[in-house]
């Protein structure tokens, strides 16, 4: 199997340039799980940089290659189709050399966008979003969590690329927040 990354993420052509901060991760561990299902998988994941950057990601990226053989390759790829058999192949650059290998599966890491419906629930709880789409702080860097509208707060995925851990800490921020407005309030 062959996992490609950045599918449309981090491409201010296409609109999206950020990082959605969990497929790193996320194919590394979908090419392990599949090596524990069939061990004759073989997966080869083509990255731009392999953003494993929280505690504990860098050493289970070094445990796919050692005990997993998932083999990383540090390069753009494209997706060609062998005619004779119709599989995959995928045409990319080591050290400014072209090259191409077929596979029998490519997996695209394709930008995580907001759910379509996410602009009208904005407008119904009368908040922001921002330039993707996604749920808006009032000020990103000073009230993380807090909206335009006292009482509103957000956390997780739907105000931005979040993996789990970091989901869970925003929600769990959200919630002391409304318990601080409660007690504000007399409640
Ligand atoms: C393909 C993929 C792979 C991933 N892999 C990993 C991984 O390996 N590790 C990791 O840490 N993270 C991973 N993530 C990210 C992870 O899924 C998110 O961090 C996490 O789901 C965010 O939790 P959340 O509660 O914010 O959102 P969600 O899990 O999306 O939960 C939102 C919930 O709200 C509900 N909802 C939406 N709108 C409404 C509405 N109007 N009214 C009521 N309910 C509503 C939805 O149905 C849903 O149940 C992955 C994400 C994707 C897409
Ligand atoms: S998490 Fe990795 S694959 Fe996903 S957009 Fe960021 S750098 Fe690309």
């Amino acid at each position: 199997m062959a996992f490609i990354q950045c599918v449309g993420s981090r491409n201010p052509q296409v609109g999206h340039p950020y990082c959605c901060s969990v497929c790193c991760m996320h194919s590394t561990k979908e090419s392990m799980l599949a090596r524990e299902h069939y061990d004759d998988i073989e997966s080869t994941i083509f990255y731009k940089d392999m953003r494993a950057c929280a505690k504990g990601f860098y050493e289970y990226v070094e445990r796919a290659k050692r005990d997993y053989g998932v083999r990383y390759i540090n390069s753009d790829a494209t997706v060609q189709e062998n005619p004779d058999n119709h599989n995959p192949v995928v045409v990319f650059d080591v050290g400014g050399r072209q090259q191409s290998e077929e596979f029998d599966l490519v997996v695209l890491a394709t930008t995580l966008v907001p759910k379509k419906e996410t602009a009208e629930l904005a407008k119904l709880l009368g908040i922001k979003v921002d330039e993707f789409g996604f749920l808006e702080s009032a000020d990103r860097i000073l009230g993380p969590g807090r909206t335009v509208k006292p009482g509103v707060y957000l956390a997780g995925y739907a105000a931005g690329p979040a993996d789990i851990p970091e989901s869970v800490a925003q929600g769990s921020s959200a919630a002391a927040k409304a318990v601080e407005a409660i007690a504000q309030a007399g409640g």
